[in-house]
């Protein structure tokens, strides 16, 4: 069965990755602008990380005949110097316009301080001035009720926000209600150690229904699989979960959240338009 990974960062995985990724049924992914792995020192790193993203990541995946799309933002462990930060802001509209640039994300919060949530406030401006979808990333652990709560309450005061363009990605048991109840998208990441494990989605898919979930691997620079959405492809086969049924989280449901980003061009390879 096809999968879509909506939201794996791409640029820290190998070639072999991206073959395994192809042959287990990979044929979209969706990579958020996130952190390298170090802190960068100045706006041209920023844009040369965009220009990666949106010209060359691409076209290794498609080496693979995955097809890549992309979200544009400054993440929030780099979102704590202000000024800084909003010199990267104003980098990013040149981009938002490129082919499967899906919005802008991955933004939110990390240790949830003032100077976030101001970085966070300007990116949500750019997003909703120019229509753009939005993808959030939420707290480790401890911070991650609060700070969901947090991102919410945001959202919740801004009238022209639409939460069916939202993604609360990272929800664990105790906030994918949250993310539900305000009428988003909830992402779950599948980690080997923090996070989700491919058992507990499935408890919150056979909990909340599915439909307006997204699972993702989220593979970056720490421990992580690539191929942890097929690895939960298999645990749902495990308890007797249809075709019908997984198809709907891995694949239905990241193309029709995609669907609604105004630069998104990928065509189904089997013609399919679900
Ligand atoms: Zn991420």
């Amino acid at each position: 069965m096809n999968f879509i990974d909506p939201h794996i960062h791409i640029a820290s995985r190998t070639t072999d990755d991206l073959a395994v990724m192809a042959r287990m049924g990979c044929v979209l992914v969706a990579e958020p602008a996130f952190w390298m792995g170090y802190d960068r020192s100045g706006t041209n790193s920023f844009h040369d990380y965009f220009r990666q993203l949106t010209e060359w990541e691409p076209r290794r995946c498609a080496n693979y005949g995955i097809h890549h799309c992309v979200w544009m933002g400054i993440n929030a462990k780099e979102a704590e110097d202000v000024g800084f930060a909003r010199e990267v802001i104003a980098e990013l509209p040149q981009f938002l316009d490129r082919p499967d640039v899906l919005g802008v994300g991955e933004i939110g919060l990390h240790k949830c301080t003032k100077n976030e949530v101001a970085t966070l406030e300007a990116l949500i401006d750019l997003a909703l001035s120019s229509n753009e979808q939005m993808l959030f990333h939420t707290p480790h652990l401890e911070d991650k009720y609060k700070g969901t709560r947090m991102i919410l309450d945001l959202l919740a005061n801004e009238p022209r926000v639409d939460p069916a363009r939202v993604c609360i990605d990272h929800c664990e048991e105790h906030t994918i209600r949250l993310a539900l109840e305000a009428g988003c998208w909830a992402g779950i990441t599948l980690y080997p150690t923090t996070k989700a494990t491919p058992e507990r989605t499935a408890d919150m898919v056979e909990l909340y229904g599915s439909e307006r979930l997204l699972v993702n691997s989220s593979a970056d620079w720490g421990p992580s699989n690539p191929l942890a959405v097929p690895d939960f492809m298999f645990t749902m086969r495990k308890r007797g979960h249809g075709p019908a049924a997984i198809r709907q989280t891995v694949y239905d449901n990241p193309l029709r959240f995609m669907r609604a980003s105004r630069n998104f061009r990928f065509t189904p390879p089997d013609g399919s338009s679900a």
